[in-house]
């Protein structure tokens, strides 16, 4: 994009709130059952139900408000938004309009070269979800299935504070660490527990209002919001370029065809008609409860961050590994705390532990593993008991069985060879076998050592200490 133009940019986030039951019935809100076996009365909008708020929802909504540093409103109302879908047997959903559970919170995203922005968040507030509506293009019907309708909403609004698509990305991967720390969502976008809608404008640089701007919808990944936020820049750009103006529509990303397409021009702000829900009065906030949640907060990843290169002197960027999710950064520090060389750790963790995450995909829980186990491996391999491809190999037999790392060291007969007397014999074995390298190490060839040392590997079928067999060797040769 030309320079003349800056980008403007303000995201809503939509994230399923993780309690069992729905915002206002007791329906379970299980993702994956069959369609439509997880409804009532009240979500399917039977006529006299009676809504009643989930005490956990709104807990959760406190907490992330509290997260994000807002201020949390004294009185809160729900109202009624209406409007008409297939998907919204109530021709309303419950929402909160003008009352809304918080405002005027942050989110702190760091960049690549470690500076940080401040994001504001202009408002967090809850409401219910509609149900779903399935199309499948070879029938001359649509199906729906109303199990999501009534499961919690938290809705999160920015301020058009972002000004590139990588910085949408960051808002949006910061926004979903926090969101899993408080454990109040899974923030599974494939499962569409977090959704996103960017807003985007252009305007030239300095000008002091803001361009018009359009919605993006149909945004299923981090990266799918990246790449529409690029594209869209670029198209508003070329407008303006020849002198068009930008209408103010909302557009659908093409994943496939990595364009977006207008879907509806918005001539005037929709007309939700909203009215205060009267079968839920407005509501004080009690103090107390949102000490109480304040109280239940865990350590947040900035402040973790911060403790964790301090605390076990690591760089930023192994820190920024290991605080990406709550589970990681907990597994860490309880392995750290069972094995006292924290580099070492972070090391494994990096490396094989989270290639086993990847190639099984599944999160650190998923592997199965006792940190106590991985200590105990840690330590075998450090103290050259055996050594660090066999400590690989344990390690995958661990994540396998779930056996502890010693017995499997025993059962397999791991033990590295660090006695001098049991090396003895192979390493005479080996420089009498070996000529040519024997011959090219005295004449200054020290690569030929790592042949050598490589022999005595093979003979011992890998349980040599390749430290010792290295000394050994070198001693011998003078
Ligand atoms: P709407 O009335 O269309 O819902 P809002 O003012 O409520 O618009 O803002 C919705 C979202 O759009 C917010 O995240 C806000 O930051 C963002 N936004 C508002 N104006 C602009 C703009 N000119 N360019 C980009 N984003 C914007
Ligand atoms: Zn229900
Ligand atoms: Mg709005």
């Amino acid at each position: 994009m030309s320079n003349k133009y800056e980008t403007v940019i303000g995201l809503e986030v939509h994230v399923q709130l993780a309690t069992k039951t729905k915002v206002f019935c007791g329906c379970s809100t299980a993702f994956g059952a069959r369609p439509n076996t997880q409804v009532c009365p009240v979500c399917l909008g039977l006529p006299g139900v009676l809504p009643v708020l989930n005490r956990k929802a709104f807990k959760y909504v406190i907490k992330v408000a509290l997260a994000l540093g807002c201020d949390i409103q004294k009185t809160v109302k729900f109202d009624r938004k209406n409007y008409y879908y297939p998907d919204l047997p109530k021709n309303y959903q419950i929402s909160q309009h003008d009352m809304p559970l918080a405002y005027d919170g942050k989110v702190t995203i760091v960049a690549e070269d470690g500076n940080t922005t401040d994001i504001r968040v202009t408002r967090a507030h809850l409401e219910e979800d509609a149900g779903k509506l399935l199309h499948d293009p070879g029938l001359p019907f649509s199906y729906v299935d109303l199990n999501r309708t009534g499961t919690p909403l938290l809705e999160i609004v920015s301020e058009p504070d972002i000004r590139t698509p990588e910085e949408a990305h960051r808002y949006l991967v910061t926004l979903k660490q926090i969101i899993k720390y408080l454990e109040v969502s899974d923030c599974n976008m494939e499962e569409g527990s977090l959704r996103c809608d960017a807003n985007i404008s252009l305007r030239e640089k300095g000008a002091p209002g803001f361009g018009s701007k359009v919605e993006i919808k149909n945004l299923n990944s981090f990266k799918a919001v990246r790449d529409a936020l690029a594209f869209e820049e670029e198209r508003q750009a070329g407008l303006l370029d020849d002198g068009e103006k930008i209408v103010q529509e909302t557009r659908l990303w093409d994943e496939k065809k990595n364009v977006t397409v207008s879907m509806r021009v918005k001539e005037e702000a929709q007309d939700y008609r909203y009215f205060p829900e009267p079968d839920l009065v407005p509501f004080e906030v009690r103090a107390d409860l949102v000490e109480e949640m304040r109280a239940s907060m865990p350590e947040m990843p900035r402040e973790r961050a911060l403790r964790f290169s301090r605390q076990y002197k690591l760089g930023e960027k192994d820190v920024e590994v290991l605080i990406s999710e709550k589970d990681i950064a907990d597994f860490f520090e309880q392995v750290a705390g069972c094995f006292d060389k924290p580099r070492v750790v972070c090391n494994w963790i990096k490396g094989e532990i989270m290639r086993h995450m990847n190639e099984r995909g599944t999160d650190i829980r998923g592997l199965n593993l006792k940190p106590g186990d991985l200590a105990k491996l840690i330590k075998m391999v450090d103290d050259e008991f055996i050594s660090g491809i066999s400590g690989k190999d344990v390690l995958e037999a661990c994540i396998e069985t779930g056996k502890d790392p010693a017995a499997i060291v025993r059962k397999k007969g791991l033990e590295q060879v660090s006695d001098e007397g049991a090396l003895e014999g192979i390493v005479e074995k080996v420089i009498a076998e070996n000529e040519r390298s024997v011959t090219d190490y005295k004449s200054g060839k020290t690569a030929a050592l790592s042949f050598l040392v490589g022999q005595v590997m093979k003979a011992t079928k890998g349980k040599a200490n390749p430290k010792l067999a290295g000394e050994m060797l070198r001693r011998k040769l003078g």
